[in-house]
């Protein structure tokens, strides 16, 4: 099963980290490890940048919407390429947060909100998980190889 997968969560520096993977086998999956953001353009480390409704702002105070955008469509495109048709996303991230993100204050204060990419996937009616949310992953997992060993070799 083919899995588009942020790539800091495989541990490429390129922002956050996480532990949460722990919880499934990753090899069951055909991974494909991208970073929205680097694909925008964007260097690491880069400055903290946080949503502010449908525009983007670095801690800086600086405009990158058009760098987040882009770099969004850029892995759309390449989902679409690669027949990629879900995602396990690195929750809080103003590019691949799921279900929450930085509310745009630079103050640590999260809200319930989506990234840019997220949303464009989202609208795209590709599935899209955080790490927070391995369980249903797994779930349509085991449900996907159940199907394959009914309908036999
Ligand atoms: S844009 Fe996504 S993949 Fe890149 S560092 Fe942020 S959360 Fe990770």
């Amino acid at each position: 099963m083919k899995l588009l997968i942020s790539a800091c969560l495989l541990g490429t520096p390129c922002r956050y980290n996480a532990e949460a993977l722990k919880k499934i086998n990753l090899y069951d999956f055909e991974l494909y490890p991208l970073c929205p953001e680097i694909l925008g353009g964007f260097p690491t480390p880069r400055p903290p940048s946080e949503r502010q409704d449908k525009k983007v702002v670095n801690i800086r105070g600086e405009d990158v919407s058009e760098g987040f955008y882009l770099g969004a469509h850029a892995a759309l495109d390449f989902m679409r390429k690669e027949n990629i048709q879900m995602a396990l996303l690195k929750e809080n991230s103003p590019s691949c947060g799921v279900r929450s993100i930085y509310d745009g204050s630079f103050t640590g204060r999260k809200i319930k909100g989506r990234g840019i990419f997220t949303e464009l996937l989202l609208e795209n009616g590709y599935r899209v998980y955080s790490e927070n949310q391995i369980e249903i992953l797994k779930e349509e997992l085991d449900e996907k190889k159940k199907k394959e060993n009914q309908s036999g070799p």
